[in-house]
């Protein structure tokens, strides 16, 4: 069972509070990219062994989108942030290199 907290109320609660919304930070294309990108764009996921950043939603709270950063392995939540944001907080990056040293799922220079 998960524990996850929304960033917005603070709610922190079991992951049957909340609703999961795929993978984050994913790049959108649309009208005028091309076959490729839109394709990687509609049916390409990350499907990691570790460190992985997902979509929630607080479905049974505020309602708002969040970003969850957990490991898939031990599912360890490494922190939750806001998902009006592209790259996730210095602080959560810190948190993940501090226990999975050398992770390594998307380069975020
Ligand atoms: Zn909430």
């Amino acid at each position: 069972m998960l524990i996850l907290e929304c960033p917005y109320c603070g709610v922190k609660a079991e992951e049957t509070e909340f609703h999961a919304g795929g993978e984050a930070h994913i790049k959108r294309f649309g009208p005028g990219s091309s076959d490729a990108d839109f394709e990687g764009y509609l049916f390409n996921r990350e499907n990691p062994k570790g460190v992985h950043f997902e979509r929630w939603r607080h479905a049974n709270g505020c309602g708002k989108w969040f970003h969850v950063v957990r490991c898939t392995m031990t599912l360890e939540v490494f922190g939750s942030y806001s998902a009006q944001v592209s790259e996730p907080p210095q602080e959560i990056r810190d948190a993940i290199t501090a226990k999975r040293p050398g992770w390594c799922w998307r380069d975020f220079a």
